[in-house]
């Protein structure tokens, strides 16, 4: 339950200027000046961050690259680099509300949502794996008479984590968890709109006695400090959440440094697929309408292109209209809201030219599109646009915005066809009642998860990753362990 006097009093709360982490300490701006703050949900300045220059991205990559290699961390037992982290994971819970509510300030993500997917998300992951941490280790393998195969699983060095402003805490805690329980030392670069989190839980982790720049976080804008990080010698391994277009530079830029891996969970247009013989269509509609408007349709996996078999297409769209007529729209702080604040000025006009343009395209609006003004915030109500077309821009592209592009279909192969028809693969959902129909669909789809009659939920104990140009890796589940942790070979002649 949220303690909602408490939400009230942080709500206008002065928010104290975000520093830079590194070798322990928070450092303020340095030549590069600040970057404002700017808060969604009205407009305001929140606050400042400092503005990261490429020397203070070298500063903290350095950082972490002495911290590694000195040992200070990776060679602790394994069981005390858990007892830090779950003490870190005790800290990031008792500060939660204080957290969330930072975080929705920051990027406008509805609090009920904010309070579980964030604070309370992140410190579940950061306890996962450091509990995981003393019960994951080498093999012996089963080699000829007088020889003895040792594969040590040793870490795999400096981490840089670049991370997106749609969630914050989770998605860097989903990085941040296995690297740090792995041994591995990091540097964190948040997105610019939603760095103030990411910021605050670096200094609880000093708190719980992470030590000095085993985790060093560097603000800023992507393409100065993000960049700098890419093209580091002293990052060993990038783990990257974020857009195709960052993605793609990345890859370059370790193809034109040291050849870091890469590891890349990127965005989406994911199909949400319901069949005539859906066990139930109201929830259904539900279930659907939450997939792609929480959080303001920026969520990777929103199930963002509804595909209907045509006889059931008029009453879907009707009823899932109306669903949506329901959803509170607004202030993400009421936690009776289910749809809060677009991230940026910038984001809510790409989600409106999205609209416009189908509509020019004569495809049919129904409801949405309306944007609060009054607020002085960026908020854009759910808009479902109907008769889109696979050719149209709005079926092949990521809006990561609350707009659904619903197209109708006839029987399984042509759901198939039109389910696959982008380049992404990250998220499908299946709805209906036809268990041998769910499977070949599973099959057939090409996405990294697909959803059965539901759409959306999740667990920290399966992975999350992409196909095709969502992505090459995985975060989540023990299976995350596998990019922080190296393989090493011991061949021995007894
Ligand atoms: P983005 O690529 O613009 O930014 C992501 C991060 O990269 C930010 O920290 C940014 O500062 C940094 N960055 C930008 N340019 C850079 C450069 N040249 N070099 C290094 N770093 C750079 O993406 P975004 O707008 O913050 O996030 C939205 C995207 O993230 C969407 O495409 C969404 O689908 C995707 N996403 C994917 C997942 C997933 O798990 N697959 C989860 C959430 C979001």
């Amino acid at each position: 339950m949220l303690d909602t006097d408490r939400l009230e009093l942080l709500r206008h709360a002065p928010v104290t200027p975000a520093a830079h982490i590194i070798d322990g300490a928070r450092r303020d701006a340095s030549d590069g000046g600040t970057l404002d703050v700017i808060s969604p949900l009205d407009g305001t300045t929140l606050t400042t961050m400092p503005k990261g220059t490429v020397e203070d991205a070298r500063a903290v990559c350095a950082s972490a690259r002495r911290a590694f290699d000195d040992g200070r961390w990776s060679g602790l037992a394994p069981a005390a680099r858990k007892s830090v982290l779950l003490k870190w994971a005790r800290l990031i819970e008792e500060n939660a509300l204080d957290l969330a509510v930072l975080g929705v300030r920051d990027n406008g993500t509805e609090i009920g949502m904010a309070y579980k997917a964030e604070p309370l998300s992140a410190a579940a992951t950061i306890r996962y794996y450091a509990e995981a941490v003393d019960k994951i280790f080498g093999e012996i393998a089963p080699t000829a008479p007088g020889t003895l195969g040792l594969v040590h699983r040793e870490p795999a060095g400096v981490v840089g984590a670049i991370v997106p402003w749609n969630f914050p805490l989770m998605i860097g805690a989903w990085k941040l968890g296995p690297a740090l329980a792995a041994g591995c030392t990091v540097v964190l670069k948040p997105a610019e709109t939603a760095s103030l989190t990411l910021v605050r839980i670096a200094e609880l982790a000093l708190e719980a006695g992470l030590p000095a720049g085993v985790l060093n976080v560097v603000t800023g804008e992507g393409a100065v400090v993000g960049h700098e990080i890419a093209h580091s010698h002293d990052v060993d391994v990038l783990v990257f959440t974020g857009s195709g277009a960052t993605g793609r530079r990345l890859l370059e830029a370790s193809a034109a440094s040291n050849l870091k891996r890469v590891h890349l969970e990127l965005g989406g247009k994911s199909p949400n697929v319901v069949f005539a013989d859906a066990p139930d269509l109201d929830e259904a509609v539900k279930v659907s309408a939450n997939g792609i408007f929480r959080n303001s349709g920026q969520v990777c996996v929103a199930g963002s292109r509804l595909l209907v078999e045509r006889s059931v297409h008029d009453t879907f769209v009707a009823r899932l209209a109306e669903h949506v007529r329901s959803m509170k729209v607004g202030d993400p702080l009421d936690p009776a809201t289910a749809a809060g604040a677009v991230n940026s000025l910038r984001q809510l006009q790409q989600n409106l030219d999205f609209v416009e343009e189908a509509r020019g395209l004569g495809r049919q609006v129904v409801g949405g599109a309306r944007v609060l003004e009054d607020t002085g915030g960026y908020y854009m109500e759910p808009t479902i646009v109907t008769g889109v077309d696979p050719a149209d821009r709005l079926a092949r592209e990521e809006v990561f915005g609350p707009v659904l592009a619903v197209s109708a279909f006839d029987g399984e192969a042509e759901a198939v066809e039109l389910a696959n028809g982008t380049d992404y693969g990250l998220s499908a959902g299946i709805w209906t009642a036809d268990l041998g129909r769910a499977h070949r669909m599973i099959r057939r789809i090409r996405a990294g998860v697909v959803h059965v009659n539901t759409y959306g939920g999740s667990d920290l104990t399966v992975p999350l990753g992409g196909v095709k140009q969502s992505g090459n890796s995985h975060d989540k589940s023990l299976h995350a362990f596998d990019k922080y942790l190296d393989l090493k070979t011991a061949w021995i002649k007894l």
